[in-house]
């Protein structure tokens, strides 16, 4: 549980990063619902919008100065992240740069970090790719079996990941393979042993052992499935200690948390701007919708719950600045913005009664992708677990 320790970290109300916001809301005025429409329809990747984020330097905010980022807090860039949303954009379409990155900055050496770290920052390079997630083993990450098996200055990597974002738009993929196969580790080694993380160029490995095939699903998120057979990594892209690749991800887990969550709480705003307006000009049996409390409370308590979400994730924003052990409120303040955005995705769908299922007014699309931030990066039930034996001591409940 939380500490006295947190005494003394700060956390702003109200609009922080003004220039920030306003800068963010231009570049979306310039990409409207249609052009999002279009791109959904078409299962397309919304360059233009990543390349305006990017030139922006948007994308770059988290990282340092001496590598041509911005080097703003985490709350800084969740805020960027807030407005796209709120503002009927999809920043899920590059939001994997800002944690992705970390994983190179924190444990990267430091050739590594010459090398990658001003090309993503000038955009020249992206890291949208983060391969974890595999068909077979799914939450349970230490079982997975994707292999890489040195072999002199290379690693050879066999093996298969789904549901990876954003790999066909991507020229960097952070990698999670086993350099040990579960069942050979060490008993008296911990389950997270034996897993390394590589930066794979894409450009180099599609055709020469790797091959990335499209997923259509509910949402357009570019999601792929990736195999891998015979794949040669140079060893100078192991990132940080071969079998020590869990710590390397598990630090990006919170900003990855925080991060995602900024998204839902700009999805909720969305939708209860988008329902209020709606319940307050639609007229049916003579009087504006909105005016029958059935229709206005379930928007009212949208708003309380992304107003409490949103108090959360502040202070979780303002703990992993500070430094702090931030794993509990990184958690809640995930599971309580991801279900704070869906009750207001609902809310603003039944309130537009049939139009709600009328592409044009895009509530449609918007709910479809709200509804992501309860399974993936992490699942819900994944979340309580966290809380049930990190936070409360219960025992393990997998
Ligand atoms: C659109 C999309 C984009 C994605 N992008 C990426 C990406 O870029 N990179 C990547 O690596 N992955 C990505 N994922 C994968 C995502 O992280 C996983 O889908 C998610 O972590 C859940 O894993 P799973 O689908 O294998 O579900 P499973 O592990 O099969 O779980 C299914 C259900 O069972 C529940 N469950 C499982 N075990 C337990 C337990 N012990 N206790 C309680 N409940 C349990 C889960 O909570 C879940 O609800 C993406 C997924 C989607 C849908």
């Amino acid at each position: 549980m939380n500490s006295d320790n947190d005494s003394g970290v700060t956390v702003t109300l109200g609009e922080d990063y003004p220039e920030i916001r306003e800068g963010v809301r231009r570049i979306c005025a310039d990409f409207p619902g249609e052009y999002w429409r279009d791109i959904d329809r078409r299962e397309a990747y919304p360059t233009e919008f990543v390349k305006a984020m990017s030139d922006a330097g948007y994308l770059a905010s988290l990282i340092p100065e001496e590598f041509g980022g911005a080097g703003l807090p985490m709350r800084a860039a969740g805020v960027i992240l807030q407005e796209c949303h709120a503002n009927g954009c999809y920043a899920a379409a590059c939001h994997a740069q800002m944690y992705t990155m970390g994983t190179l900055l924190r444990h990267g050496s430091p050739e590594q970090k010459a090398k990658y770290l001003p090309k993503i920052a000038s955009g020249e390079l992206r890291l949208q790719a983060f391969g974890v997630t595999e068909p077979t083993t799914g939450t349970d990450t230490t079982r997975l079996k994707t292999r890489a098996v040195r072999d002199g200055e290379h690693y050879v990597v066999t093996g298969q990941k789904v549901w990876i974002s954003r790999a066909a738009h991507s020229d960097l993929m952070l990698l999670l393979a086993r350099t040990t196969p579960f069942d050979d580790q060490d008993p008296s080694r911990k389950k997270t042993d034996g897993l390394s993380v590589f930066l794979v160029d894409m450009r180099e490995a599609r055709g020469n052992g790797m091959e990335i095939r499209p997923l259509s699903a509910m949402i357009n998120h570019n999601a792929t499935e990736i195999f891998f057979d015979g794949l040669r990594v140079p060893r100078e892209n192991l990132i940080g200690t071969e079998g020590k690749g869990f710590r390397c991800i598990l630090d990006g887990m919170n900003a990855e948390r925080i991060l995602v969550s900024h998204e839902s709480i700009g999805d909720a705003q969305w939708f209860i701007r988008t329902a209020s307006k709606y319940a307050t000009e639609r007229i049916v049996f003579d009087r504006p919708i909105g005016q029958n409390q059935g229709v206005q409370f379930p928007i009212a308590r949208a708003y309380a719950e992304m107003q409490g979400a949103d108090m959360m994730l502040r202070k979780a924003a303002a703990l992993f600045e500070a430094g702090r052990p931030c794993g509990e409120d990184a958690n809640v303040a995930k599971l309580l913005a991801s279900e704070a955005a869906w009750h207001a995705a609902e809310a603003c769908m039944q309130t537009h009664g049939g139009f709600g299922y009328a592409r044009e007014y895009d509530v449609e699309r918007r709910w479809r992708e709200s509804r992501i931030q309860q399974i993936a990066p992490i699942s819900t039930n994944l979340v309580l677990a966290y809380i049930g034996e990190h936070v409360l001591g219960m025992p393990r409940s997998y």
